[in-house]
Order: C-alpha cells, then sequence, then structure tokens
C-alpha cells in the first residue's frame, strides 16, 4: 500500500478526468487546493484521439465547451487562457473562428495535463474494491512499463475511462490490415501504394478517413463505403438539440421515466450519429476534384449493405456483405471499421453492482448500500443523462457535481444556466 489515503482517484485523464484536475486546481481556493488527489492513465504521456487527427479535422464543439468554462469561466484552465498564455489570443479572434481544429484543442488538453503533477501515467488502473468497513476504495495500479503493481486507498473514486472500440458486429481477421479507425495513423504506413480500400460506418470519423482516401492519390487507387443505411446521414446540429449538450439538460433527462428515457435514445439517434454539412461538402467537392480535375482515387459505395465477415487470403481481403438485393462479396488490401465506440465499465463490473447500473443524479453510483467511499462515472452515461453525454461540453458540469457530493470540504458554485426550449 502507498502512502496516506488520498481523498479522490481519478481513473483515466482524458478530457473527463482532466476536468475535475482542472477545477481542484485552477482557482486560488485554499479549500480545493487541499484537497488530495491523483489521476491515473495508463498511456505514457498526454494524446487525444492522436489516431484519428487529420489536417482537415475540425471541433464540432465551441472552444467555450473547454474544461472549465461552462461552469466556472474564471478558471485558469480555460481555453481562452491556453490562447493568451501562449500569445496566440489577439490572432485567435481575428480568424473569427468558433471552431479550432482538432490538433489545436488537444495542444489545449494536453497544456492543461502539463499543468497537474498528479497525474500518473503509464499507469493502468487493474482492480478497484471497497474496503470492508466501507470507507475508502482500494485502487490497484499497475505500473505498464515495469509490470510492478501496487495499491492505494482513496475516499472516494471516479471513474472516467472513456470509451470502447466498437467492431463487435462483424468477424475480421486479426492482422495489420484490417483495423479500428482509433489505430488510423499506426496502421495507415503499413498499407501499400495503390491499394483499394474499404471503410465501413458512416459516422463523421469515417467521413474523415473517406475525406482522407480521397486526397492521397499516390498510395490509394479505390475506396468502398460501406453502410446499412441507404445513403449516410446529415448530423442534427440544430439550435434545439445544442440544449442536449448541456449539464442542465442531462439532469432533467435524468428525471424523465425509464420510458421516455429509451423513447428519446431511440429516435434521437441524428444527434449524435452522423456527418457534418461541412464534411459532406468537403468529400463532394473532393469527388468532382478527383473525376473532373486531378484524377484522384475513385470512390465506390456499398449502402444498404450490412458486412457480416472479413475474411483474409495470401494478402487479399475478401468483404462478405447482405444488401436488400443480394448477398454481395468485394476484394480489397485494407479495411477500416469506422463503427464507433461503445460504453464498457469492466472497473464497475468488478464491484460487483448486479444488474444495469443506475447513476445517481450526481453521477454517483447506486451501490445499495451505505457506504462512506462513493464511486462516480463520468462521461458515459447515455441512459441517464441523455445523447449529449459523452460529448465534451457536459463534461465541466458533472465534474463540479461530482466533486460537490465527495464532501471535501469546498463546494463548486456554478450558476444554473437557463435553457430556451422546455424539454
Ligand atoms: C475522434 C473524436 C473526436 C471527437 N470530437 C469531439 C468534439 O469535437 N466535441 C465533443 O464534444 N466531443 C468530441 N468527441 C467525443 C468526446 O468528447 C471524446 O471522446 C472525449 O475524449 C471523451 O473524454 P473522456 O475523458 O471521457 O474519455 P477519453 O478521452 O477516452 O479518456 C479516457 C482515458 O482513460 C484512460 N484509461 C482507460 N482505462 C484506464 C485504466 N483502467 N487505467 C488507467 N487509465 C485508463 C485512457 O488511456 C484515456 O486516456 C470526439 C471523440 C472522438 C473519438
Amino acid at each position: 500500500m502507498n502512502g496516506e489515503p488520498i481523498d479522490l482517484a481519478i481513473i483515466g485523464a482524458g478530457p473527463a478526468g482532466l476536468s475535475l484536475g482542472a477545477l481542484l486546481r485552477g482557482k486560488p481556493d485554499q479549500k480545493r487546493l487541499g484537497a488530495r488527489f491523483q489521476i491515473f492513465d495508463r498511456k505514457q504521456s498526454f494524446s487525444w484521439h492522436a489516431d484519428q487527427d487529420f489536417a482537415h479535422s475540425k471541433m464540432l464543439s465551441s472552444v467555450l465547451r473547454d474544461l472549465v468554462t461552462p461552469v466556472e469561466p474564471t478558471n485558469e484552465f480555460s481555453f481562452l487562457q491556453f490562447l493568451h498564455q501562449n500569445g496566440r489570443l489577439a490572432a485567435f479572434m481575428n480568424r473569427g473562428v468558433m471552431l479550432p481544429s482538432r490538433s489545436e484543442f488537444a495542444e489545449y488538453l494536453s497544456w492543461c495535463a502539463g499543468q497537474l503533477k498528479e497525474v500518473s501515467w503509464s499507469s493502468e488502473v487493474s482492480s478497484l474494491s471497497i474496503t470492508s468497513d466501507g470507507n475508502f476504495w482500494r485502487i490497484g495500479i499497475k505500473d505498464c512499463l515495469t509490470e510492478e503493481t501496487s495499491s492505494t486507498l482513496a475516499r472516494h473514486a471516479v471513474l472516467c475511462t472513456g470509451w470502447t472500440p466498437n467492431t463487435s458486429d462483424i468477424e475480421y481477421p486479426d492482422c495489420q490490415q484490417v483495423f479500428h479507425s482509433s489505430k488510423f495513423w499506426t496502421r495507415y504506413s503499413g498499407i501499400p501504394q495503390g491499394s483499394r480500400v474499404a471503410v465501413i460506418g458512416a459516422g463523421q470519423t469515417a467521413a474523415e478517413i473517406i475525406l482522407h482516401l480521397l486526397g492521397d492519390k499516390r498510395r490509394i487507387a479505390e475506396v468502398l463505403w460501406f453502410d446499412s443505411n441507404p445513403s449516410p446521414r446529415l448530423l442534427n446540429l440544430n439550435h434545439f438539440v445544442k440544449e442536449y449538450f448541456t449539464h442542465e439538460y442531462g439532469q432533467t433527462f435524468w428525471g424523465r421515466s425509464s420510458e421516455a428515457r429509451a423513447k428519446v435514445l431511440a429516435k434521437d439517434r441524428s444527434v449524435s450519429h452522423g456527418i457534418s454539412g461541412a464534411m459532406f461538402a468537403a468529400i463532394y467537392e473532393r469527388l468532382y476534384r478527383n473525376t473532373y480535375h486531378d484524377g484522384g482515387p475513385r470512390l465506390r459505395t456499398r449502402f444498404l449493405t450490412q458486412v457480416t465477415r472479413i475474411a483474409q487470403e495470401n494478402n487479399a481481403l475478401t468483404i462478405a456483405s447482405q444488401s436488400s438485393d443480394a448477398n454481395k462479396c468485394d476484394i480489397v488490401d485494407a479495411v477500416v471499421i469506422a463503427t464507433g465506440f461503445r460504453n464498457e465499465h469492466t472497473l464497475l463490473d468488478q464491484v460487483a453492482i448486479s444488474g444495469r447500473h443506475r447513476l445517481n443524479f450526481d453521477c454517483s453510483v447506486s451501490t445499495g448500500k451505505d457506504h462512506k467511499a462513493k464511486l462516480f462515472v463520468l462521461n458515459a452515461n447515455f441512459d441517464e443523462f441523455g445523447l449529449g453525454d459523452g460529448a465534451l461540453s457536459t463534461i465541466p458540469g458533472r465534474a463540479a457535481a461530482v466533486l460537490n457530493a465527495m464532501d471535501l470540504g469546498f463546494r463548486i458554485e456554478a450558476t444554473p444556466q437557463e435553457l430556451l426550449v422546455d424539454w
């Protein structure tokens, strides 16, 4: 066991874990600064979706939806503060852009992570259990470099472990040429020149990959685009549904009946599943140029088609699929599975909560027992907080609610923000 118990163990140093750290350290407030916490992450150093970052990748949310601003605009970890400290605020404002590139946002997140001395990199949390008196969480940690294990006690724990790549509906061989979109850049260099590449899925990431492939005429000969819908869908980013991406909407959603919540989740998928208008325009423009001017890769669409199996024979890959017309078979050199992410909580499963877990209003886990030590889950809870959960913008509000539920001797006083739609 490593030393004295800490107040709070944060598992994962992505935006959710960093937001908690930023709220604890980004304000000159003695009570907050007294909180003892540690953020554990299995990565060796900070990165944010680096394997899926393209030159054309833009944030889908405003710069004001950073780690702190929605609840605490004066916090030192804001995006504006990042711009200012790096001498770019004036130039950034002159551009008149509210959606920065993803690489600039990653740079901001890295700047935040670099200021939090409480982050332990290469530290994978491999087990989580409660002490017999119910007062502490025992956090089992594996050093990813040395494989050594240790443990620490914490009064409370927050799971900020993010999402897991989703490839579950497709049978595919374990080989270099078939990979999930989250490994794009790592695997792309292995794709030989003149390749035919298939992309499965029609979300924003799939579209970004298609745009990239269509622009790489040296390496790519042909792109095949598979999706089970008759055509790719437009991401619904209208002003009304933008309210989904607020902490306040999430709380309203939480209060609805489970039937109503299930209905919204089933009927409103266009809010989280689809492609932005700007990305459609860019792909169509690229197709036009490839066809009439530049002679770049061709696009073959396989819509209304469900990929069932990918098989490898020598160096070629055979894609078996079912469309409404017939069963089909395509031969390609590489396949990118861009079917998104799923919510998997392996650590939560270890604490033996039976059935589907139900989170409380403050993101704490209902264990059914009166333990002093609380466990929270941040940013992966569509069922409880709606389709906005999992996005950046809801994180600070939830992070503040989590900290306020911990009896740490301070409160983060965030003025509730009004919604204009009566959900
Ligand atoms: C390509 C892409 C672009 C996106 N763009 C936007 C956008 O523009 N706007 C928006 O609102 N949302 C966006 N999102 C959605 C969302 O904001 C991000 O997925 C965000 O990274 C989620 O933050 P997180 O901290 O919950 O999870 P993650 O960023 O996934 O971080 C989880 C961290 O936990 C660590 N970890 C996991 N398990 C363990 C363990 N057992 N022990 C130790 N460490 C562990 C991981 O290494 C990781 O660093 C995007 C998502 C993707 C994939």
